[in-house]
């Protein structure tokens, strides 16, 4: 250990708490370099179909958890080492400058992050390097699980069956209590500016679910304030499918997808509460979402890029066109279907919207629009505050019926969620204001309304709200 030194490469895993690469670099090392490297392909490329990788909202909250990490850091005697460009090119010539022994990091198991890994791996071999991987991302260590994960069940039912009572979560680990300071001379870069990436400042929109802040402290704030502080946590098994409001739901999302928090660490304290108030409900229904993260990662694992591809796992051909101009329309918020046209703004104006919201206009694009379900999600991984690559395009998958899963080709009735979801168009008024004085039974199916009705809406069809693009009844 004596003279050995180590990168500690932050990647979707912006803590101190339960961070097992962290820690393995502490116990083989006296010297620990904490790198984060912003990759310019994540934050200036495009996707396939021409969106931003990395929407401003997102590009925000990773600005702040990588402030707040760096911090944190500091507090602990240590620091962040701080590059824009690939983290290949970056982490590879610090190392080369500074000899390091090891690049230390939590691994990444889908394509895009994983080739970056690859890449780094074999430049780091040629200077005598190598890269230590550990694993954090998890509720459950794929070492504990009852199967290997080539045989991870394919339903989500089988696997909660298999795995739920049996199988154990592990404790957090701690944070450590101080951290090795950086001796060696290097420059330490600066925090990007949203601007950097040619983004404007963010306007912020009062209407917004919850006033996400990126970063470790945030994220273990808004775990004391939902299970204690105003212990909203007591309801979510009736509230999960709501729509308005920072109480309807967890909102844990965002701090999880950049590992500003541990699913474990949230696991734990979801139990302590249990043990405290004995509301099996609320506990198992949390849990019940944490493990359908796990699980949508295990299949991300398990068929590996399928769920990227058209035909996703069940390597099936659906009937759907790549038609830019009815996805522009859907995209806008501009279908005529206010329920649709709602969460479209919601999620274009703060990245974020609620579950029900998203499995709706999914749902809407692929079954109703008959539009390629990859563009949505691809829309999605660009606007999403709490994008992640198992989850959202795992979620598609499901919807568009090319998923593991054998239950989910059902068609959803827009209209009738719209009513079930929003049945006084409360959610549907606050982000369609044109549409306030229309009376709450008829706003979801505006189309029947007749000429004296809009008038006295104050609505011109066409006008101050598109016509409905296909009818449904
Ligand atoms: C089309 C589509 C795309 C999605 N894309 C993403 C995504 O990119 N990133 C993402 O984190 N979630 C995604 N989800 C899942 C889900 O909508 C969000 O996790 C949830 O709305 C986040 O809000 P919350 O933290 O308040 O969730 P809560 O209801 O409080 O749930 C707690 C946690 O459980 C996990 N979880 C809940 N539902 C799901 C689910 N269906 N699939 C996987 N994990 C779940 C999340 O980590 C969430 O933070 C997607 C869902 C759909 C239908």
């Amino acid at each position: 250990m004596i003279g050995r030194k180590v990168i500690m490469w932050f990647r979707q895993d912006l803590r101190l708490h339960d961070n097992e690469a962290l820690r393995d670099a502490l116990e083989v090392s006296e010297q620990v370099i904490p790198v984060y490297v912003f990759d310019e392909r994540v934050f200036k490329g495009k996707t396939r179909y021409g969106f931003p990788k990395t929407n401003k909202f997102r590009a925000n909250f990773i600005i702040e958890s990588i402030k707040d990490l760096k911090k944190s850091l500091q507090n602990k005697g240590s620091d962040l080492i701080i590059r824009v460009g690939k983290p290949e090119d970056e982490i590879y010539k610090i190392a080369k400058e500074i000899r390091t022994n090891w690049v230390f990091c939590n691994r990444e198991r889908t394509q895009e992050e994983s080739d970056v890994q690859d890449v780094l791996e074999k430049k780091l071999w040629s200077i005598g390097q190598e890269i230590r991987y550990s694993r954090g991302k998890m509720l459950y260590y794929t070492a504990d699980l009852p199967f290997p994960v080539s045989q991870t069940p394919d339903t989500f039912a089988q696997f909660k069956k298999e795995v739920e009572k049996i199988i154990p979560i592990r404790k957090p680990l701690s944070v450590p209590e101080t951290l090795p300071t950086i001796k060696v001379k290097l420059d330490k870069g600066n925090v990007p500016e949203l601007s950097d990436f040619g983004f404007e400042n963010i306007k912020i929109d009062n209407r917004r679910v919850y006033e996400f802040k990126g970063g470790e402290t945030a994220a273990l704030e808004r775990l004391t304030t939902y299970f204690w502080d105003k212990q909203d946590i007591a309801h979510y098994n009736k509230t999960k499918d709501g729509l308005i409001g920072d109480a309807y739901s967890s909102k844990f999302s965002p701090w999880l997808s950049q590992g500003c928090i541990s699913p474990k660490m949230i696991y734990h304290e979801l139990n302590r509460y249990f043990k405290k108030s004995k509301n099996k409900k609320a506990y198992q229904s949390l849990f019940y979402e944490l493990m359908w993260r796990d699980y949508l990662r295990l299949m991300g694992k398990k068929h590996g890029n399928l769920i990227f591809q058209k035909g996703g796992v069940k390597q099936e051909s659906p009937d759907l066109k790549s038609d830019m101009t009815i996805f522009n329309l859907w995209q806008k918020g501009r279908t005529g279907i206010p329920f649709v046209d709602a969460n479209i703004n919601e999620l274009n104006n703060t990245g974020f919207i609620s579950n029900k919201g998203r499995i709706a206009i999914a749902s809407f694009l692929v079954k109703e629009l008959k539009i390629n379900w990859q563009m949505g999600a691809e829309y999605f991984e660009s606007m999403l505050l709490d994008y992640d690559p198992c989850s959202n395009w795992g979620n598609w998958n499901y919807i568009a019926g090319v998923g593991a899963e054998h239950k989910e080709d059902r068609h959803l009735n827009i209209i009738s969620q719209a009513k079930h979801y929003d049945p006084n168009g409360e959610y549907t008024k606050l982000w369609l204001p044109q549409l306030k004085n229309v009376p709450n039974d008829c706003i979801h199916c505006i189309s029947n309304l007749d000429s004296d009705q809009l008038l006295e809406a104050n609505v011109r069809l066409g006008v101050d709200y598109p016509k409905a693009m296909i009818q449904i009844h």
